[in-house]
Parts: structure tokens; C-alpha cells; sequence
């Protein structure tokens, strides 16, 4: 699929198989999920812009990089923040902002319970991230708020895809690079992913 990129590494994939395990409890698939959201940043930072940079090293002049843009971090709640720490230890002066959504449970529409953005979000690079795009309508709100904020740099990064959650993302953002570990089958009657995880916000923090 155009702009998906499936992280096919071997250590994405054997952590994720760990994480869709029903038998990996909240404490073990903490630790797993952060691991994964380390390895799938290096992919989603890949094409980040640089700019040259000159140092000088204890012997000589170098020709270096820096980071075109500071990077906003953003997590949707709950299951976001399993992402968290990892990326923000790799990335250690991003800011962080934070979307909470919930799904209405019977037209499993999103519904905004929180929000705290930088106003303008335009002179950064934007990682929205989501363990799970299933419907897509929490990505897709996600991704309509950061746009009204004026982001122009947005990657979204995600561990588990359906179909139709990358197919409604895609007919409303056709450019957004999005980041996966698995693209799985299809959606049950009431928007979970098969196979799947499960609830990863459940599964994360045992409720
Ligand atoms: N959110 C989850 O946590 N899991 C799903 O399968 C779908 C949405």
C-alpha cells in the first residue's frame, strides 16, 4: 500500500508476536511494547530532514548533520503512552503533546476527552502515535486536529494496521507516511483487529 511501510525487521516482528500473545501479561508487554516503538522509530525518522553541521572534533574539522526541525511527540491516549518513553528516550528534547479520544461505543465514533498541543505546530516535525488503526476515525481526528494546529510535517506511527483504518486514513490524507509492524486481516463487528492484540490500552495497563 502506497506511503505504508511495514516494518519487516526481525526484532519488530518477533516482539510483536510476543505482544499479540494472550498469555503476555500488562508487565511483560510494557517492556515489549516500548522495545518495538524504539525499533519502529528508527524507520519512522528515517527521511526526517538534516541540515549540514561543521564541529570540530579533538583533531580536526568534521562535516556533520543536525535535525532540520524539533519534533513533537504525540500519543493518543491510553495506549500511546506505551510508546512513550522509548521514543522520548531516543528523542530525548521532543515535545510531547497529547490527544485523548475514546470510541463511542455503538457508532464507534471518536470523541475528544483531551487535548494539549503546541498552538502552532507548523516548524515541527509531528509523530502522532497509536499502538492500534483500526476504524481509522481516532487517526483520522487525530490527524484533522494537528492539521487545524497547522502541522505540515506529520508521520503516524502505529504497530497494528487494518485495512480499512489505512484505507479511510489514506481517502482523507493521502500523504501521510504511516508506520506499521503488521497490516492484519480485518475488523470485527465492533472495530477490534483481527487477529490483533486485543485492547492495547488494556493489555498495557491491566483494565
Ligand atoms: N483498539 C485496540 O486497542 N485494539 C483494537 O483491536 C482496536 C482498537
Amino acid at each position: 500500500m502506497k506511503g505504508v511501510t511495514v516494518v519487516t525487521h526481525p526484532l519488530v516482528q518477533h516482539n510483536l508476536t510476543r505482544l499479540r500473545d494472550r498469555r503476555t501479561g500488562p508487565q511483560e508487554f510494557r517492556r515489549v511494547l516500548s522495545e518495538v516503538a524504539a525499533l519502529m522509530l528508527y524507520e519512522a525518522t528515517r527521511s526526517f530532514a538534516v541540515l549540514p553541521r561543521s564541529v570540530r572534533t579533538p583533531l580536526a574539522p568534521a562535516a556533520g548533520y543536525q535535525l532540520r526541525r524539533e519534533v513533537v511527540l504525540v500519543p493518543v491516549l491510553r495506549a500511546g503512552l506505551g510508546m512513550l518513553d522509548s521514543i522520548l528516550q531516543l528523542i530525548p528534547n521532543a515535545r510531547v503533546g497529547f490527544i485523548g479520544l475514546k470510541r463511542e461505543e455503538t457508532t464507534l465514533r471518536a470523541m475528544f476527552y483531551h487535548k494539549s498541543l503546541p498552538a502552532d505546530l507548523s516548524p515541527f516535525e509531528v509523530i502522532l502515535i497509536d499502538p492500534m488503526l483500526a476504524t481509522g476515525g481516532s487517526a483520522v481526528a487525530a490527524l484533522d486536529l494537528l492539521f487545524e494546529q497547522k502541522a505540515k510535517q506529520v508521520r503516524l506511527v502505529t504497530l497494528v494496521a487494518a485495512p480499512e483504518g489505512i484505507r479511510r486514513v489514506r481517502s482523507r490524507y493521502p500523504s501521510i507516511p504511516i508506520f506499521t509492524a503488521a497490516v492484519d486481516q480485518k475488523l470485527n463487528g465492533r472495530g477490534y483487529i483481527l487477529p490483533g492484540l486485543g485492547d492495547a490500552g488494556d493489555r498495557l495497563f491491566g483494565v
